[in-house]
């Protein structure tokens, strides 16, 4: 493959979490059992996921002048990311979740975006001789639409925008403009204004999607599978039934998966590539833990 197969342009972000019996009151303080750190932010974990698979892939995003930064940055190489067009960003934090974790599963998260916000045009445009090389660019909503909007009017390959966090307001370009727009149930949800708990409200959210622009739309329906629909087909693949642990991270896994697949093989079908990139994300939540959990390339030459 070609260096630089897959761009992702996107946010990455440390989860610093903390399990405690109960989650504190406000004021309060109280002893936890455990802390664990992990690397995370939907860009970085789409960008790892593919890398895992064997994709060579190069990530667009911003870090902090912290000593976060330059962990994070290890943490990408170590993954075989190229981190060319990762930017230290002086003044600002790298992208943190603070998650306490109650014994109950509850949860409590403080997100402070640091230099993910700080992410702009001027990072797609020095990338921008990468971004029109790719075959397959993907971006998603933790950073600004400008900037998806800017990547993807250079990429001239298959852009993969992951319509997440989903927006109630956003410029109708970002719907229009990429070759794939993938969203899970409730962001389909979001985006459609439509309820959707059951493959036939997702067949309906996507033909919305589709009448408002998108050129293709894939919904996930996590151990449902995903379903696909554009204008001359429309067809659900279902995935494998596993034994779930922790399903953090699954529609990275997936999408990460998908460019992996649409960049290594031209003439894969849609098919063929969604029933697989399923495959990759039921495997992920048999594993704890985000990125760690992501399978490598063993999982598509077994499946
Ligand atoms: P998100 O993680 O964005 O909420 P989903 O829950 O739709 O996205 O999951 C994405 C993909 O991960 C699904 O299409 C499926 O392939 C896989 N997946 C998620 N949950 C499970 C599960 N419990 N069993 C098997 N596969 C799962």
């Amino acid at each position: 493959m070609a260096s630089n197969d897959i761009v992702v342009v996107g946010s990455c972000m440390i989860d610093f979490v903390s399990y405690a019996p109960r989650l504190p009151k406000p004021g309060e303080t109280i002893h936890g059992s455990e802390f664990v750190t992990n690397f995370g932010g939907k860009g970085a974990n789409q960008c790892v996921a593919a890398a895992k698979l064997g994709g060579k892939t190069s990530l667009v995003t911003r870090v902090g002048n912290d000593i976060w930064g330059p962990k994070y940055i290890e943490n990408l190489k170590k993954n075989n990311v190229n981190t060319k067009f990762v930017n230290a960003t002086e003044n600002y934090s790298t992208g943190i979740a603070q998650i306490t974790v109650a014994d109950t599963g509850e949860n409590q998260i403080v997100i402070v975006a640091g230099a993910n916000n700080q992410l702009g045009i001027t990072d797609v445009d020095v990338a921008q001789s990468a971004i029109s090389k790719a075959r397959v660019l993907v971006l998603q909503l933790e950073t600004s639409q400008d900037v998806a909007i800017r990547a993807i009017q250079l990429c001239r390959g298959i852009s993969i925008l992951n319509g997440a966090p989903a927006l109630s307001e956003y410029n109708p370009q970002l719907l229009k403009l990429p070759t794939i727009f993938c969203v899970n149930e409730s962001e389909a949800s979001i985006f459609t204004g439509l309820s959707v708990d059951s493959i036939s409200e997702a067949q309906t959210a996507a033909e919305a999607l589709i009448s408002i622009g998108c050129n293709s739309v894939v919904i996930t329906l996590g151990e449902k599978g995903a379903l696909y629909l554009d204008k001359n087909e429309t067809f659900h693949v279902s995935c494998p039934q596993v034994k779930c642990k922790d399903t953090t991270g699954a529609g990275d896994a997936f999408i990460g998966a998908l460019a992996y697949l649409l960049a290594n093989d031209k003439d894969i079908s849609m098919r063929k590539a969604l029933e697989k990139s399923c495959v990759a994300a039921a495997d992920s939540v048999t594993r704890l833990g985000t990125q760690i959990s992501f399978p490598d390339e063993k999982i598509l030459k077994d499946n």
